[in-house]
């Protein structure tokens, strides 16, 4: 760990995105940066998507970076759309790669529908733009829309897009049918890994994060199903966050993970690596990592 202005830092970075999901940087980009930045153990957590481990595990090798595989799953739960990270999962398990596949599917249907929208409120031509800043165009998504919405000029950046077109309740926003939460944890937890709710403050019911009571029930459920983490350090959240969801994970028993949620520069909240310590009482998520070969020398 490293300290910045008195704080006590971690070169721990548990969730980011390469160009294979919504990100702009390819692995081997990203696992520099990070690297550059003073991260040791570093996740790509790709939305839906596994195919960028490869070669960021390879690059993080050259670098001597420790790597977790990891994936970011778009879920759907009540009203809410979650994201459940799975880290050191194994890229290779059947089901996982099956489930994957299948969430992926929907996303060229939704694009039309994106478009359709959009064009009702007079932007045209906005599904060829927004397959243009794909990499990879099965993962095409809201961030992409966004970025071609930027570059012709509708709007100053990506945020203001979401606010304006792209977020629940906007004209571009098209409702959408992701995994079930079991079938999430079951991918993640079969193949040998541990099931993250990642930045649990931003599940918003209108402009408020989701009541307490919600969060209850969503924790209790997840805890039931298998869930084993929850993302209390994250770019978008706030310290007074980070502390009211370490007392959640106490309250749940549940491990705390951290992690940048970067997708590229000067598109994001927080940079890569140089994350804020878990508050105290948190139990790492990685605390059981020990004994793995992967951390041994951290
Ligand atoms: P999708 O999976 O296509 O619905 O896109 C979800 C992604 O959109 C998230 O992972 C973020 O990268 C991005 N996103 C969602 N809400 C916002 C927001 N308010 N500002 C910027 N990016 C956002
Ligand atoms: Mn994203
Ligand atoms: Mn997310
Ligand atoms: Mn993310």
């Amino acid at each position: 760990a490293t300290i910045v202005r008195g704080v006590l830092m971690l070169d721990y970075d548990l969730h980011c995105h390469s160009a294979y999901s919504d990100g702009t940087l390819t692995p081997a980009e990203l696992v520099a940066r990070a690297a550059g930045r003073g991260v040791q153990l570093l996740a790509l957590t790709d939305h839906d998507e596994l195919e960028g481990l490869a070669e960021a595990r390879h690059a993080a090798e050259l670098h001597g970076m420790y790597f977790i595989d990891g994936v970011e799953i778009s879920v759907s739960w009540r009203k809410h759309t979650l994201h459940i990270v799975g880290l050191k999962i194994d890229p290779s398990y059947p089901p996982l790669v099956a489930g994957l596949q299948q969430v992926r599917s929907g996303r060229g249907a939704r694009a039309q529908k994106m478009a359709d929208e959009l064009a009702k409120v007079g932007i045209g031509g906005v599904l060829e733009g927004a397959y243009r800043f794909t990499t990879n165009p099965n993962m095409i998504g809201r961030t992409h829309f966004a970025r071609y919405l930027v570059e012709s000029g509708q709007c100053k950046d990506v945020k203001s897009v979401f606010n304006r077109y792209l977020a629940q309740g906007k004209p571009g926003y098209v409702p959408h049918q992701w995994a079930a939460l079991q079938d999430a944890i079951d991918w993640i937890k079969g193949s040998g890994g541990i099931a993250v709710l990642a930045h649990p403050g931003r599940y918003m019911v209108g402009r408020q994060s989701m009541g307490s009571k919600t969060m209850r029930e969503l924790l209790a459920e997840f805890v039931e199903l298998g869930g084993g983490a929850l993302e209390v350090v994250t770019g978008s959240h706030t310290p007074a966050q980070y502390a009211e969801f370490a007392r959640y994970a106490q309250e749940f028993n549940l491990r705390c993970s951290c992690g940048s949620d970067f997708h590229g520069p000067n598109e994001s909240y927080r940079d890569m690596g140089r994350l804020p310590d878990l508050p105290l009482g948190c139990r790492p998520v990685w605390d059981d990592w020990k004994a793995a070969p992967v951390v041994k020398a951290v």
